[in-house]
């Protein structure tokens, strides 16, 4: 079976896409040699690890958008190539319960965590409940505190406070060690300050994890002593402080000679996770291998059009911040500011970690994991299949391309938020490594003949998208399976 299938792939592709010399000629102009130079910069301890919002991340910013300018890319923000956000930075860490002159302390007797608006010091009432929500009608208006025997999901817990109209959620841990192993957890974790789209992640109600000792506390009653539908009223100050964090993606736009107006976006993330425990992550693999691959991708596209060669679609070459925080940068993009008509966009190429070999590839490093072709489109699917069969001969490895995969790699990268709109997307990826998110994702480590043969697939296969005649479609049917999402 899988000898026919393969048989007729090879009849597809030479009944569908013969040898272009030409894009031959321009593939040949991303070399090693470039891409390493590349890194050497945005890779080096100088970027402090590009985390969004620091100084590294804008060092970064500026490079990429210098080499655009170099290049001779149009500069499609207003006449800039950042497009410039903000993010809200939050730093939990001013918040208590008060009674008189006693106070519990955020992160010492209890877990806060909330994007709602806050206004200091109010009184609040704050009802037992249990999971059978016996006393529903006398939510509305408090926070519910949850006495948990573990029959339902929290998320439905919190879902039904909100309905009965509560104005926060407290969740009651059990037994003690239980709820101060949770609160060393999270402590440190929610500490640092999180990132959010500006005045748009500012929703949702507020929710408290507390233990025992403060629940009773509140009430002024041994703990066994609560029942379902007991009320008390406390002081609680639920303020955070709020900064806001100027962050930019940078784009470059190459204008296409027929179809001008039908864009395909190439992306990578240029941010990674800064500095941790005094060491910097300087993030070669993730994602300056994608970064770098976009620049040269660039540099390719451009040669060829000074040439005369230049795509017929438009080419838009976008490296994305706040990846690492929850792909904010591709987020604030497709769901706030597209730049061009997302209707327009005729597919996105997002390259996330194209550096490196993982374990089960050791003896063949000229493989990349697929995710996501055939998604939305059997036809973009088949087209980089091709491209693949007649020009770079890669082994195209599918195992994280299945639904049933774990690690849900189809979510974790940038394409995400252009699949969501039912753009037919392709994402590249090496697979994990025991380096990745940690200092010792360095340059050294980095295989560029590898990356050299994964961005001359990536451009072939950004050259056929933009040059076909048809225009890239999403399939029918696939497009229903995701308009859910
Ligand atoms: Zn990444």
């Amino acid at each position: 079976m899988k000898k026919v299938i393969y048989l007729i792939g090879v009849l597809i592709a030479w009944g569908g896409i013969a040898q272009d010399k030409q894009a031959i000629k321009y593939a040949k102009t991303i070399k090693v040699d470039d891409l390493r130079g590349h890194l050497q910069i945005l890779a080096s301890d100088e970027y402090e690890g590009r985390e969004t919002g620091t100084k590294g991340q804008k060092m970064a910013a500026e490079y990429i958008a210098n080499y655009f300018e170099s290049l001779g890319l149009e500069a499609p923000v207003d006449n800039t190539y950042f497009q410039k956000f903000n993010l809200t930075s939050s730093e939990i860490s001013t918040s208590y319960f008060r009674k008189g002159e006693e106070k519990k302390m955020v992160f010492e007797d209890f877990i806060y965590f909330s994007r709602a608006e806050t206004s200091g010091e109010e009184y609040i009432n704050i009802v037992i409940a249990d999971e059978s929500d016996s006393n529903i009608k006398s939510y509305k208006d408090a926070y519910v505190a949850y006495r948990v025997q573990g029959f339902t999901r929290m998320q439905d817990r919190i879902e039904k406070a909100k309905e009965a109209g509560a104005k926060g959620f407290i969740e009651i841990i059990e037994p003690d060690d239980a709820f101060s192993s949770t609160l060393s957890r999270f402590s440190s974790f929610m500490q640092r300050p999180g990132l959010g789209l500006d005045g748009r992640d500012n929703e949702g109600s507020k929710m408290v994890l507390l233990g025992r000792e403060t629940i009773s506390w509140i009430f002024e009653k041994e703990y066994d002593q609560l029942n379902a539908g007991d009320k008390a009223q406390v002081i609680f100050n639920a303020d955070y402080l709020d900064k806001p964090t100027e962050t930019e993606n940078v784009l470059g736009f190459l204008r296409g000679s027929e179809k001008p107006e039908e864009v395909v976006v190439i992306t990578a993330h240029y941010d990674h996770i800064g500095i941790t425990n005094g060491e910097i992550n300087n993030g070669a693999d993730d994602d300056g291998s994608g970064t770098v691959t976009v620049l040269e991708l660039a540099q390719a596209f451009t040669n060829a059009a000074e040439k005369g060669k230049g795509p017929k679609r438009s080419i838009l070459f976008m490296t994305v911040t706040g990846e690492e925080k929850g792909l904010l940068g591709s987020r604030y993009y497709t769901d706030f500011n597209p730049i061009f008509p997302l209707e327009n966009t005729v597919a996105n190429l997002n390259i996330d970690m194209v550096g490196r070999v993982d374990e089960k590839h050791s003896d063949n490093p000229n493989y990349i994991y697929l995710i996501g072709s055939d998604k939305l489109s059997q036809e973009l699917h088949d087209l980089s299949e091709n491209v693949n069969t007649t020009y770079t001969n890669l082994e195209l490895d599918y195992t994280y391309n299945d639904e049933n995969d774990p690690n849900r790699f189809y979510y974790r990268s940038d394409h995400y938020n252009f699949a969501k709109n039912n753009i037919p997307i392709i994402f590249y990826f090496n697979g994990v490594h025991p380096d990745y998110h940690k200092p010792t994702d360095t340059i050294e480590k980095i295989n560029f003949d590898k990356m050299e043969k994964i961005a001359r697939l990536i451009f072939h296969t950004g050259w056929e998208i933009a040059n076909r005649e048809e225009r890239i479609k999403a399939d029918e049917d696939k497009v229903e399976n995701v308009a859910g999402n």
